[in-house]
């Protein structure tokens, strides 16, 4: 028999503290039109998601301070219960020297070789999640 799970709405704040348990998320932007979604390394900054690249794509949206979608989230198979977090928010590149300064530890390094040239903030504008819970 198939465990049955029933979905619950996230606060703003259990979201921000979820978020801040794991460090990859998928971050969902456009690229010459075309929907795009990457998993990336992430960590949380106050109420910015933080983001390190090299260049393509997700350097333009920050660079062009476009909207952008980033999803986190914890699944257990076993009991098919698990949560997910969608922040929506404006990207950026962050080029103040005391920010960068501030950012630059090893938790915020991508896990890829030679992705971490630029340090992109994604500032939370709204932010929802749901827990999924064995009945
Ligand atoms: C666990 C994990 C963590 C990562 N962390 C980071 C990080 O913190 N920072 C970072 O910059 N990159 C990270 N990456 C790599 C990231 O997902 C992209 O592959 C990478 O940034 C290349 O982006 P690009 O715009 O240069 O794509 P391009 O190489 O220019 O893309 C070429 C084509 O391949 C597709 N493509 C690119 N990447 C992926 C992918 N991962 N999955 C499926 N299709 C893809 C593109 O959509 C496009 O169609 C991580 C990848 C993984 C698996």
């Amino acid at each position: 028999m198939p465990h049955m799970s029933e979905s619950h709405a996230l606060e703003p704040a259990q979201c921000f503290r979820l978020l801040r348990t794991v460090s990859v998320g998928r971050l969902a932007f456009t690229d010459h039109s075309l929907p795009v979604i990457h998993p990336v390394n992430f960590t949380v900054d106050g109420k910015d998601v933080i983001i390190r690249t090299s260049g393509g794509g997700k350097l333009a949206a920050a660079v062009n301070g476009l909207m952008v979608a980033f999803e986190a989230d914890e699944v257990d198979t076993a009991t098919h219960s698990g949560w997910s977090v969608v922040v929506l928010g404006h990207a950026s590149l962050v080029r103040d020297i005391d920010r960068l300064v501030a950012l630059a530890h090893p938790d915020t390094r991508p896990w890829v070789r030679g992705r971490s040239d630029h340090v992109i903030s994604i500032k939370v504008e709204r932010i929802t999640g749901r827990r999924l819970c064995p009945l």
